[in-house]
């Protein structure tokens, strides 16, 4: 809540709104959980907000320092460039993988599954299929929905891509990176390629569980 208020004393408090939020207090907190960008605060563009610009800056980055601390893995000890947080709503980042079973994947189907490369049995909700693939939200092992509807067995399955917020240094397009997606039941670094970026919502390809360096 201190750092919170302290982001919000140095916002411009216009409440104008071009930030894409209805105030400067929700921008406070998107800034806080790592859902935007201090640029997009155009106002703080204007020199009179140079300095506060500067110590906003220097609150995040201490604050992503922070985090990124704790964004080593547990089992390999490999530290991430970034960690991969939830699109803002959502329960966990985005996967979209593909399925060698005969059975179809339909929107909102429960399933489990278990990734190639990955020991966890996966549980998760499909959101969307296109093409047959499938995007899905991971809702287990530790935190399976509440439902008494039937959950389907689909075996091993590809994990293709992952969306979500970047949370750190934001990479370049086509760069290949080292990532802690924030719901992975291991907190295991995933590596793979950045193909889409748009602020700091990434689609990231190519998913794999070897990261190829150790930090240790
Ligand atoms: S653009 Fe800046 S001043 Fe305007 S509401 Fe957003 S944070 Fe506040």
């Amino acid at each position: 809540m201190e750092k919170h208020n302290l982001i919000l004393q140095l916002l411009p408090g216009f409440n104008c709104g071009i930030c894409g939020f209805q105030s400067c207090e929700n921008f406070a907190s998107a800034l806080m959980e790592g859902q935007v960008q201090l640029n997009k605060c155009r106002v703080l563009e204007q020199n009179r907000f140079r300095e506060n610009r500067s110590k906003l800056e220097q609150l995040i980055f201490s604050g992503m320092q922070d985090e990124m601390n704790r964004f080593i893995g547990l089992i390999d000890h490999c530290k991430a460039d970034f960690c991969l947080n939830p699109l803002p709503g959502e329960i966990s980042c985005r996967e979209t993988l593909v399925s060698f079973s005969p059975l179809k994947l339909e929107k909102d189907m429960l399933i489990r599954y278990r990734p190639l490369g990955c020991p966890i049995t996966h549980f998760a909700r499909v959101i969307s299929v296109d093409h047959g693939l499938a995007d899905v939200w991971v809702t287990g092992p530790d935190r399976q929905e509440n439902t008494n509807k039937e959950i389907i067995f689909m075996g091993v399955c590809m994990i293709l891509s992952f969306q979500g917020i970047i949370m750190g240094k934001l990479p370049d397009v086509g760069q290949t990176v080292k990532f802690l997606p924030t719901h992975c039941m291991m907190g295991k670094v995933h590596s793979g390629v950045v193909v889409q970026l748009e602020d700091n919502r990434a689609r990231i390809d190519c998913i794999d569980l070897k990261i190829w360096e150790h930090a240790r």
